[in-house]
């Protein structure tokens, strides 16, 4: 069966369940062999009814004496079944599926699994999980129980009597479903599926192979199945992702040629020396290393990584004049509107000066410049004038890797231009060089001088109404502040929208009549967001209240004071960025978090931002309390959805690492692997044409 096989296209699934599974991200017939089960329920125990014990999760089989529905008084309609094997009788209930009756029929044998439960002396199983079972001949009588019990010795049943797997569910879409699904589709599908990992690398690895792998992980006998499919499994997507990037980045050095840029070091030194501030040690050395990667006719793909308010634009400011100075175009994009104004404005600030124009290119407004700034609309409806010599994408863990990629493709003339992407997100190293292993990395660890630690401090209820009196206490002093509102959504809806407004509402009245509050949201036109953000800067009010759209580069230096609502619900590399919006001036700053969890190990994550200031650090806190998945949005930031690797698993890492090395090294073009050759074409072919 072809794996890219649309999965609408299979007899029994069509259109209602196609759209169902499209929830799921399933859309072919791989995407549904590799969504995995999240649990299993363990029903391996099959015992007699009279040796049933309760509370435990258990499997009987037998057969079906009588089956009815009954409606009890409040209305709802029970089903009622007795189940007997040679040793005994058990109730089985099931609640509000009056078809059941037609499906589970007296006569037919029978397993169940669940838990059991004791009334009297009668055992019954409230929900089970049941299956029939496919005898050959019809069994009318309590002697047949031997021959079922075969039937569940072989492992022959899928729902019942083994190790069932619980699959991520949608609305509509039960476990039982995809279970049966999987199971009809698995063999056809590794019929024609060869294992594209050599077979070097399997036994030197001690893996499983992956037909083996893709049964185990679906229908394991035993919980060591798992593992052994599991270490398979995880391997297999970090070997690959790692083999991808470093396969581009070969082609990306040796295929393409970008503009060779001449540095011009009195020119930039002017710049330098113009600056209000010094730069710091660390902003100097990533410079130089971006200098010298454009100076080269290899197109450069590089990360700068550095925490919020270490000083990233400046020294993409400095390496775009470079690139001008030699007659090339710079573009920067940012995730929002906001963000590229800003950018615009900041840049504007260092480079008019030197008679370079910085353009704007969003959905709201258009204008050329050398430089220019932008969001999505770049990719859109953007062509530029004269060569690109340099792209730099912000936070671009937002913005996503296929995104990036179509922006550089799509601009492309002759040339290729260099690439710089920007990150406040604090990934430890080896994670980066894993997610990001084609790109080159600059670490900015090193703040500006003066900065102070920003006061943190988790609030207790209790203490809300002494919090407000110092934010009004603050901004009788001059200072400012942010409050975040409740998230409700990682995007922003009209919920998260809706209760923003609400807490607008109520702090509006808190803090009359002296006391001017603007609101933003991810709802508001461009323009108005713009201008309320402008107002913010220039104090025309002093609280801005805000859903978290402002987390990424808003710099309003007078703020002082960021309260955030519900801090549970972010992770903690977010509160850092959203705590680095203040902090920004001489003024001492504060960083006040709420929270209506009570679980102690919440309170003590976010406990850790008092202590800890570092943005790696609590990267590395988050990284061990929640996982990797959680963070990092680790899933836009690639195109490999990992499933089961852990980016925390060094030792995985490194083996990895050296299996893709060794394999490049002894053959750079696959010629000697077809199917992994395959495999990686098909790959890179959903990276750069994404959904
Ligand atoms: P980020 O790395 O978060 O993008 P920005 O580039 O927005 O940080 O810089 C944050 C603030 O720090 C800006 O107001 C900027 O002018 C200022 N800044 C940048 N570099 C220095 C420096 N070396 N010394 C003092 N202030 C600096
Ligand atoms: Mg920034």
């Amino acid at each position: 069966m072809n794996p890219n096989l649309p999965i609408d296209q299979i007899t029994g699934i069509g259109k209602y369940y196609s759209y169902k599974l499209k929830r799921l991200g399933i859309k072919k017939v791989e995407d549904l062999i590799y969504h995995f089960p999240f649990r299993y329920d363990d029903f391996s125990q099959t015992v007699p009814i009279q040796n049933l014990t309760t509370g435990i999760k258990m499997t009987i089989s037998g057969v079906v004496w009588q089956i009815k529905n009954i409606r009890t008084r409040s209305g709802k309609i029970l089903t009622i079944a007795t189940i007997a094997d040679q040793s005994g009788v058990i109730d089985a209930i099931w609640f509000n599926q009056p078809y059941l009756p037609k499906i589970i029929k007296s006569g037919i044998p029978i397993a169940l699994s669940g838990k059991v439960e004791q009334e009297g002396r009668k055992f019954k199983m409230l929900s089970p999980s049941y299956e029939l079972l496919r005898i050959q001949r019809p069994i009318p009588d309590r002697t047949a129980t031997a021959t079922i019990r075969d039937c569940l010795e072989q492992k022959t049943t899928l729902h019942t009597g083994r190790l069932v797997p619980v699959y991520p569910e949608t609305e509509g879409l039960s476990s039982k479903w995809i279970r049966s699904k999987i199971s009809q589709l698995l063999p056809k599908f590794l019929e024609k599926n060869s294992d594209f990992l050599p077979d070097e690398i399997i036994s030197r690895q001690k893996l499983i192979t992956l037909t083996s792998a893709l049964n185990k992980i679906h229908f394991p006998k035993n919980l060591k199945n798992v593992d052994e499919a599991r270490k398979r499994l995880g391997f297999d997507e970090l070997f690959l992702l790692q083999l991808l990037s470093q396969i581009r980045k070969r082609e990306w050095q040796e295929e393409k040629k970008a503009p060779k840029i001449k540095i011009n070091l009195s020119k930039t030194n002017k710049l330098i020396k113009k600056l209000p501030f010094i730069l710091t040690s660390a902003q100097k050395k990533a410079l130089d290393e971006i200098l010298q990667d454009l100076n080269k006719a290899k197109p450069a793909n590089r990360l700068l990584e550095g925490d919020v308010g270490s000083g990233k634009t400046v020294v993409g400011a400095i390496a775009a004049y470079n690139v001008i100075l030699n007659g090339y175009d710079v573009l920067i994009a940012a995730p929002t509107e906001i963000l590229a104004f800003q950018h615009q404005k900041t840049l504007s600030a260092i480079l008019a000066k030197f008679g370079i124009e910085v353009g704007i290119w969003t959905k709201s407004k258009k204008t050329y410049g050398k430089l220019t700034c932008g969001t999505h609309a770049l990719l859109t409806s953007f062509t530029p004038e004269g060569q690109l010599g340099l792209v730099i994408v912000d936070e671009q863990h937002r913005f996503g890797v296929a995104q990036r990629a179509k922006l550089f493709l799509s601009h492309s003339k002759h040339l290729t231009p260099h690439l710089l992407t920007m990150t406040a997100t604090p990934i430890p190293r080896t994670l980066a060089l894993t997610i990001y292993g084609d790109l080159d990395l600059s670490v900015l660890d090193e703040m500006p001088r003066g900065r102070q630690k920003i006061a943190t401090f988790v609030v207790p209820n209790q203490k809300r109404e002494s919090a407000y009196q110092f934010i009004a206490k603050q901004i009788k002093e001059g200072r400012q502040t942010f409050i975040i509102t409740p998230f409700i959504e990682p995007s922003e809806t009209m919920a998260t929208v809706k209760a923003a407004t609400a807490e607008f509402e109520n702090l509006k009245k808190k803090f009359l009549p002296k006391i001017k509050l603007g609101l933003l949201h991810g709802k508001l036109k461009s323009k108005d967001k713009e201008k309320i953000i402008n107002n913010f800067k220039k104090g025309y009010f002093h609280i801005l209240v805000s859903t978290p759209v402002v987390e990424v580069g808003i710099d309003v230096p007078n703020a002082t004071i960021m309260m955030i609502e519900s801090a549970e619900r972010f992770g903690l590399a977010q509160l850092h960025q959203l705590r680095g919006r203040v902090g920004r001036s001489e003024h001492k700053s504060y960083c006040l978090l709420f929270t209506q969890s009570e679980s102690d190990l919440t309170i003590k994550r976010l406990k850790s931002m008092e202590k800890v200031s570092v943005g790696f650090e609590l990267a590395e806190i988050d990284l061990k309390l929640r996982g990797p998945g959680e963070f990092y949005g680790v899933k836009q930031s690639g195109f490999i959805n990992f499933k089961i690797a852990n980016l925390a698993d060094h030792k995985t890492i490194n083996t990895t690492q050296q299996e893709v090395e060794r394999i490049l090294q002894k053959d750079p073009n696959l010629k000697d692997y077809p199917v992994l050759k395959e495999k990686i074409a098909q790959l890179q072919s959903e990276y750069i044409q994404p959904n």
